[in-house]
Order: structure tokens, then C-alpha cells, then sequence
């Protein structure tokens, strides 16, 4: 990969992680629809498990389809590793559980809806306390929440629904100064738009479902590491300094000392509790990752012309778009979202629930369902569906009044867009 990291971003999301003539000269990462493979003797057996020498041995734990995936997301991303995963929540709470084991992780309380869930209903019960923080750009509410057992931080670059973009380079800094790594999910700005690992993010993870495959067609996830040099044996990580008898009494930095938190991601986490990328669902994400580029780009620029039209509508009360003049986040987003910020926000509803109800009931073109960055529009009431585990305090908290309508801009002509949303409005009020 040293040769490849030299390259750019768009001959990366075509080429990275993978030459044909390893591959019979397949043009296409082959899918490798294989459950094991061909160990060859019981002495390299040995040998790959105390991990003295690296091989594939169970598509649970390594695939070469997913491997090119990884590889592929590691390059783009500016990371020296990665591990893929059956879903974006099994990359969040793989990389929680791991950075945070026995021990407490400071989380962005404006967060995806099934990460908030998580918080409460599943890390505390496998060891994790969560000390939510209400806005994430306090500094100073952030560094109260630091115990001696806080083993990370873990926030959203630009969070679902309402955009609130994070300082990744304070948060990282502050990370930094007392020992705790950043966790970054990047899920909604992609690498295309936004790289935290420049910024001094440790951990990245995605939910690949979404803007990065971009098809609506898979579920997965993706944690990348940063290989940045942060110290996971300076103290606040025992359980990176545990002997490992598999290791070879070796610990995991020991082991692996380019990736440790990936390896422990495989070898724990993914190898044991086991939420598997399925090779066929690793290549639809690759196909999808070659159009990376010139999807985000439409869609940022088809989202300010559509964040723009409602700004201005007077059956909405407020748009998310961070680039709209007077948006909280606009300085924000000109240093870490030069190209755009995306296809995702949200706005505000003029009008009771009924008129909510009439104006999603119109809409002919936007698609009414849960997913983010497809090649198709989506519209979705987040308070009641993706947010809908929320307590009505919280969704106040978390800046998901009743009124919040969430788009997310596909690739489609952008005046039909807006002539449906038009028509739209036109049948609610009547
Ligand atoms: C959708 C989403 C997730 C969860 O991903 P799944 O692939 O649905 O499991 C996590 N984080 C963010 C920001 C998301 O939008």
C-alpha cells in the first residue's frame, strides 16, 4: 500500500487493496463465496494460529473479498487498517467495546438513534458505561466528563439528522492530552468529504449501508484505524497490555504493533461474537465505492440548491444545511467540508402532525423509508421512525423537535426534486 497512499483519491476508490494478477487477472474483486480455506499442513497451521504467520483460514474472521474492502476504505481513508462488518452497528459497538472495556467511553449525546440505544440498553450490560455529553463542541463539558476508567471518546463527524458538525481537531487534541483515542463515525460525510484521521482521529467506523456503497442494496460496517502512533499501553487501556496465551503470551500491541485495534476488533470482538460481512455484500460495497466521488458531490450540490428552496418556503421553520448563511455550524463546516456537505439534513414543518402526515403521504418521487445516502431521495419523519426510542425529552435535547422532516438527496434531477417537494406541500395545506 506504500505506493498507493502516494495516489489520488479517485484512483484509490477504483484501484487501492487490489491487483488482478493475484486474482487469475480478474478485472472485478472476485467474490470469494468460500467458508474456509486450504490450511496445507498442520505445522502452518500452528504457525497462523499463535499469529507468527499471517494466512486466511475462516471467512468469519478473513475473506479476500473483504480484505480488498478493507484495504480499499483504509486507503481512502489515510488509515493503515481495517476490519468490515455485517452492519454499522456492529462497527459502532465493536469500537466502543473495544476502546472502552471495563471501564466508561464520553459519547456525543446527538447521535444516530440505535447508538443512543445501544448506550443505555447494551455496552453498560458488557462493561461500558456511556457519559453522554450534550454538546459535543464544550470543550470544557467534555474534559469534566474524564475519569481515570474514560478509555475514549466517540462522536459523529456530522451527525443524523440535524448536521451538527463535530471539532474533530479539538476534540482529537483534548483526546490526545489525557490519553484517550477519538472514535469518529464518518458515516454520513464518507471520506470523500471529510477525512478525520487528518484531523487526528484514532478510530473511524461507518455504517457502509449508506453513503459509502450508496445503492441501498447491503447492510455493513467498516472501522478503520489511523496507525497515528497512539498509545494504547500508556495506561488507560489494560486490557491492550494483557498477556494473551493465543498471542503467544504476547500482548496485542506486541502482536500486531502496525494495527493493534484492528486486530483486537477481528480476533475478540468480530471472531466471537461474530457479525460477519458476507464476501457478496463486501463486493456490492466495492462497486460501490468506485462512484464514491462523483455520488457525494452531486448529492452535496443537489442538497444546498434544495436546503436553499426551503429555506426560503413558508411551510418550514428551519433548515439543518450547515453551509446556509447563519447556520450555527458554517464555520465548521468551511474547514472540514470544503467540497460540500453532503445529501443528508433536515428541516422544520410548518403545520400540525395531520399536515406532517398529508405532506409525506404526498411526495411521488421522494421514497418514504430508513436509509441514508442512496442513489434514490428519502424522506422520513426521524422523530417517529429512526429516532423513535428516544424519549420526548431527549429528542428536544438532542435537537429532534416533533416538527423534523429528514431528506436525503439522491441522484435524481434536482428541479423534479423540487417540483415534488412543491406539489407536496401544495396537498398538505389543502
Ligand atoms: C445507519 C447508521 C448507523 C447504523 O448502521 P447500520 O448499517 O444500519 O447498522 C450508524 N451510524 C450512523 C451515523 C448511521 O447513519
Amino acid at each position: 500500500m506504500s505506493d498507493s497512499v502516494k495516489q489520488g483519491f479517485d484512483t484509490l476508490k477504483i484501484h487501492a487493496g487490489y491487483t488482478p494478477a493475484e486474482h487469475q487477472g480478474s478485472i472485478q474483486v472476485p467474490i470469494y463465496q468460500s467458508t474456509a480455506f486450504e490450511i496445507g499442513s498442520p505445522e502452518r497451521a500452528e504457525r497462523l494460529l499463535r499469529f507468527e504467520e499471517f494466512g486466511l483460514l475462516y471467512t468469519r474472521v478473513g475473506n479476500p473479498t473483504q480484505a480488498a474492502l478493507e484495504q480499499r476504505v483504509a486507503a481512502l481513508d489515510g488509515g493503515v487498517a481495517a476490519v468490515s462488518l455485517a452492519s454499522g452497528m456492529a462497527a459502532v459497538s465493536y469500537a466502543i467495546l473495544n476502546a472502552g472495556e471495563n471501564g466508561r467511553v464520553i459519547a456525543a449525546g446527538q447521535i444516530y438513534g440505535g447508538t443512543y440505544d445501544a448506550y443505555r440498553k447494551v455496552y453498560p450490560s458488557l462493561g461500558v458505561q456511556i457519559d453522554t455529553v450534550a454538546d459535543i463542541n464544550d470543550l470544557d463539558a467534555v474534559r469534566r466528563l474524564i475519569k481515570p476508567d474514560t478509555r475514549a471518546i466517540f462522536i459523529e463527524s456530522v451527525n443524523n439528522p440535524v448536521n451538527v458538525i463535530a471539532d474533530v481537531e479539538a476534540l482529537a487534541n483534548l483526546a490526545h492530552e489525557n490519553g484517550l483515542p477519538l472514535i469518529v463515525d464518518n458515516t454520513l460525510a464518507t471520506p470523500y468529504l471529510w477525512k478525520p484521521i487528518e484531523y487526528g482521529a484514532d478510530v473511524v467506523v461507518y455504517s457502509a449501508t449508506k453513503a459509502l456503497s450508496g445503492h441501498g442494496s447491503i447492510i455493513g460496517g467498516i472501522i478503520v484505524e489511523a496507525g497515528n502512533g497512539f498509545n494504547w499501553l500508556a495506561g488507560r487501556h489494560p486490557h491492550f497490555a494483557e498477556k494473551v496465551f493465543t498471542f503467544g503470551n504476547r500482548n496485542v500491541v506486541e502482536t500486531f504493533p502496525a494495527f493493534p485495534f484492528a486486530a483486537r476488533v477481528r480476533t475478540y470482538y468480530l471472531g466471537l461474537l461474530g457479525a460477519t460481512l458476507s464476501p457478496f455484500d463486501a463486493y456490492l460495497i466495492i462497486q460501490g465505492i468506485e462512484t464514491l466521488s462523483e455520488r457525494l458531490k452531486k448529492q452535496s450540490e443537489s442538497a444546498q440548491t434544495i436546503a436553499e428552496y426551503l429555506s426560503k418556503h413558508p411551510k418550514v421553520s428551519w433548515v439543518s444545511y450547515p453551509t446556509l448563511p447563519g447556520n450555527r455550524y458554517k464555520a465548521l463546516a468551511e474547514k472540514y467540508l470544503p467540497k460540500g456537505a453532503g445529501g443528508v439534513f433536515s428541516f422544520g414543518y410548518r403545520g400540525d402532525e395531520r399536515e406532517i402526515y398529508r405532506f409525506l403521504n404526498s411526495v411521488k418521487m421522494f421514497s418514504y423509508h430508513a436509509n441514508l445516502g442512496d442513489a434514490r431521495s428519502l424522506i422520513i419523519n426521524s422523530p417517529h421512525t429512526t429516532h423513535h426510542e428516544l424519549t420526548e425529552e431527549e429528542k428536544i435535547a438532542t435537537g429532534i423537535p416533533p416538527e423534523t422532516v429528514r431528506l436525503s438527496i439522491g441522484l435524481e434531477d434536482v428541479n423534479d426534486l423540487i417540483a415534488d417537494l412543491e406539489q407536496a406541500f401544495a396537498s398538505a395545506e389543502s
